[in-house]
């Protein structure tokens, strides 16, 4: 019942056969996969979506399996929010935010690329998964894994916020840590990778583990009525969701789902690891890896697999790219929470600052749509805030002590 053809290089066009392979032999560009159009157009209808359940499998003919799925059946589908507080303060006629800090079952957006590389992995009979993580990947791989049945090796930088490695732990899978940065973990994966015979979701299964990501764009457009909107933000680590958010438009106009694409694509990436970010202000194709210093850790990708790629789609879609540093990230983090009541991680907080740079420099028009990318929860970073808050009022258990602190407050109000 499948619809994928096969996979095929990048670079060179050269075909394989779908198999747990993601390099091609003779130019070493990575594969993709490609579906065949035609039958998709004939079989999926917006009726045919939905009618299906909310959650990502709604959208299978364009997922990279061939049977059905087995789990996964509370992934996706989460809330596209009118932000009209934010709106308002920041001058801008509609905002969007995609929240996948709600995302089940691990509240990142991550959870979407887990569901489909586990279900890829069982086709390939896999008995275990594997992955290199910069946090976010770890929780979902773990938490997932755990409950499809696979046993777990997660490689991360020994580095990570505490609340992301006891929130893996929790699933008991073998987390190794690594002395050093992500890029020297994924080096360490490939090694491992071509040694053992296991699923590394984001290494030997990468190809169809990254078309999960189309599901956070199609969601977007089918939330927004069949439309996609004037500018999108996305927070880039790898380049990845960039890159898919970008073809799952492209999909959706290619089978007739919706009539165009109008939207400028805009990457959003800290100043302490801004590689992809520095290509696009540059003018530039090269991607110059960096060694990453900032406190969104999600996004600390110093050496980005699909950077040019990111770069290809910015360029085609006419949109931009900005960096913000730690400071701005914090704030945009607070202002997410005090005008929307959604409480993100770091990498949230890139989305949001970037987003606020871009509108006042002009690249995003007052007068559009635009939907910010929010990829994980706040309750993932919270180091991050730590002395960056306002203060809880101490006090004894006593009528009298709370009437001295509301006056104080009060006082401060006026
Ligand atoms: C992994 C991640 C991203 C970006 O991922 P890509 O590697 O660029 O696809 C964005 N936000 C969060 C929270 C992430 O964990
Ligand atoms: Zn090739």
């Amino acid at each position: 019942m499948g619809y994928i053809k096969g996979l095929k290089c990048r670079e060179c066009d050269r075909e394989y056969p779908v198999d747990p392979i993601y390099v091609c032999e003779f130019c070493f560009g990575p594969l993709e996969v490609v579906y065949d159009y035609e039958k998709i157009r004939q079989s999926l209808t917006r009726d045919k979506i939905q009618s299906r359940p909310h959650n990502l499998w709604r959208y299978r003919e364009l997922l990279p399996i061939d049977g059905e799925p087995f789990d996964a059946f509370h992934t996706g589908f989460t809330p596209l929010i009118k932000a009209d507080n934010l709106a308002k303060l920041l001058g801008i006629r509609e905002l969007y935010i995609k929240d996948d800090s709600v995302s089940h079952p691990t509240l990142s957006f991550k959870d979407r690329v887990v569901a489909v590389a586990l279900a890829k992995a069982r086709e390939f009979n896999f008995d275990t998964v594997a992955c290199a993580s910069t946090g976010n990947l770890a929780h979902a791989v773990s938490a997932q894994g755990a409950k499809a049945g696979f046993k777990r090796f997660i490689f991360i930088p020994a580095s990570l916020e505490y609340s992301k490695i006891i929130a893996s732990l929790a699933y008991e899978p073998n987390l190794i840590a690594v002395d050093g940065n992500y890029d020297e973990v994924n080096r360490l994966c490939s090694e491992v990778a071509n040694k053992y015979h296991w699923a590394f979701v984001n290494i030997n299964i990468r190809p169809f583990y990254a078309e999960g990501s189309k599901t956070h764009g199609f969601e977007i457009v089918e939330q927004l009525g069949w439309r996609t909107p004037d500018n999108v933000v996305v927070p880039c680590a790898s380049g990845s969701l960039i890159t898919k958010v970008w073809k799952s438009f492209k999909e959706m106009k290619e089978i007739g789902l919706i009539e165009k694409v109008n939207t400028k694509v805009f990457a959003a990436q800290a100043t302490g690891c801004s590689p992809i970010v520095a290509a696009i202000k540059q003018g530039i194709d090269v991607i110059k890896p960096v060694k990453p210093n900032t406190i969104a850790k999600s996004l600390a990708i110093g050496n980005p697999a699909d950077g040019f790629y990111a770069t290809q789609v910015i360029k085609e879609s006419k949109g931009f790219g900005e960096d913000v540093s730690d400071q701005e990230i914090i704030d945009a983090i607070k202002l997410l929470a005090k005008t929307e009541g959604i409480f993100t991680e770091t990498a949230g907080g890139v989305t949001l600052a970037s987003a606020i740079k871009l509108i006042k420099a002009g690249y995003i028009k007052k007068d559009s749509l635009t939907v910010l990318c929010i990829t994980g929860n706040g309750l993932k970073t919270q180091e991050a805030l730590h002395g960056h808050t306002v203060k809880p009022y101490y006090i004894k258990p006593n009528l009298s002590f709370f009437e001295e602190t509301l006056k104080e407050i009060n006082k401060a109000a006026s």
